[in-house]
């Protein structure tokens, strides 16, 4: 929508534009697939590229906020057809009056999924606006319980070979970070052998004092959860994410009472009442959410509070460039998850991302917002495949 436009100069608000020329004129998305060096598998799927839709929101006076999510293409399509429209001409500081509007206007489509992921993004472009409008860190706006958050090394895939296993679990470890996470569910959970062996490698490589997570990604059944449970835990595995799908809330809730290490679960959660689901359920010994999927920083904040309000240990899945700041400003963070794919691919998208330090990430507490403003333009003609612009 130009600047000039009427609803521009009204204001969706019904206040009237302000003078500051804060008033948000333009929502602009694009999404990017960017291949992976090789190709990657977990327990349950297998992939050669990761999808990006990068939202700005762009203030009257030009300053742009930014926001992202890993999806599918067909998030930008919702940006354009049905969130755009409910965003443009409002003040900045009715974000939240916008994520009611946005979570509203797709209950036909379907929340979860793909519009929870168009949603997220947006939402955090308008908090991220806000936050340079402030002249604030994104932490810092969001209102910092702390100004650093502890991650862990995430990777791991079972396409990797022991050697590369290894190699990168032991390569975190040897950087100061002092925890890491592999995949099991090799063929989807049929060589649960492979998978302990491949523990055990783990072990070996990373010493006896880092903590080693894993994930199954939903490829076990209860059954096989329990009894690999045990066995991973003579390795001493300490964290057991998605040991079955994360809907199974019977199923996990019974892993937890039987197996001896802390049982994780959250990175499908799209809606409050998925979080809730998962706490109320006692399903889980830590929750995850991810703000690129639960509904951008507004829900992810939501989770955060469940979790406190639980008691519960609660950890952010992958993204971590934005969930340094969400971690910052959360009321309790267990850690935040230094996933190796978004790693190599967020410094290509964004500029400004930052470097652990002693196995903690540290937002800058100078520069306005979560990145710099994005270098979406260059892409083009690049490694880039542009998917999609509306
Ligand atoms: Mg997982």
């Amino acid at each position: 929508m130009p600047a000039d436009d009427p609803r521009v100069a009204l204001g969706r608000g019904g206040h009237g534009d302000p003078p500051d020329g804060s008033c948000i004129a333009a929502l602009e998305a694009m999404v990017l697939r960017i291949p992976t060096a090789a190709p990657e598998a977990d327990g349950t799927l297998e992939w050669r590229a990761t999808t990006m839709l990068v939202v700005e929101a762009v203030s009257r006076s030009g300053i742009r906020g930014i926001g992202y999510s890993y999806t599918s293409a067909a998030a930008g399509v919702v940006v354009g057809d049905q969130l755009r429209e409910l965003v443009v001409g409002r003040r900045p500081s009715e974000a939240l009056q916008a994520w009611d509007a946005m979570v509203r206007a797709v209950r036909n489509v379907g929340l979860p999924g793909i519009a929870a992921a168009a949603i997220s993004a947006v939402d955090t472009a308008l908090w991220d606006l806000r936050a340079r409008q402030a002249g604030e860190p994104l932490f810092r706006f969001i209102g910092a319980h702390r100004t650093e958050v502890p991650i862990y090394g995430s990777g791991g895939f079972t396409s990797a070979s022991q050697d590369e296993l290894t190699e990168q679990l032991g390569g975190w470890v040897a950087q100061g970070i002092p925890r890491v996470k592999m995949k099991i569910g090799i063929d989807g959970g049929a060589r649960p052998e492979a998978d302990v062996l491949r523990v055990r490698a783990a072990r070996k490589a990373i010493g006896t004092e880092a903590e080693l997570f894993v994930d199954a990604n939903g490829a076990y059944t209860r059954r096989l959860a329990i009894d690999q449970a045990h066995r991973l835990a003579e390795h001493g595995v300490t964290y057991f994410e998605e040991p079955v799908p994360q809907r199974r809330l019977d199923d996990l809730k019974a892993i937890r009472a039987a197996a001896p290490m802390a049982i994780a679960a959250g990175e499908y959660s799209y809606t409050r009442e998925d979080t809730r689901d998962l706490l109320a359920s006692g399903a889980v010994d830590i929750v995850q959410a991810d703000a690129t999927r639960c509904l951008g920083v507004t829900g992810w904040m939501e989770a955060a509070t469940m979790a406190a309000g639980h008691a519960t240990p609660f950890s952010a899945h992958t993204a971590p460039s934005l969930h340094a700041h969400l971690g910052c400003a959360a009321p309790a963070i267990a850690h935040v998850e230094w996933f190796a794919d978004h790693v190599r691919i967020e410094p290509m998208v964004f500029d400004g991302v930052l470097s652990p330090v002693d196995g903690y990430l540290h937002p800058d507490r100078r520069r306005p917002g979560w990145v710099l403003p994005s270098v979406v333009p260059t892409w083009i003609g690049g490694v880039y495949e542009l998917l999609e612009e509306t």
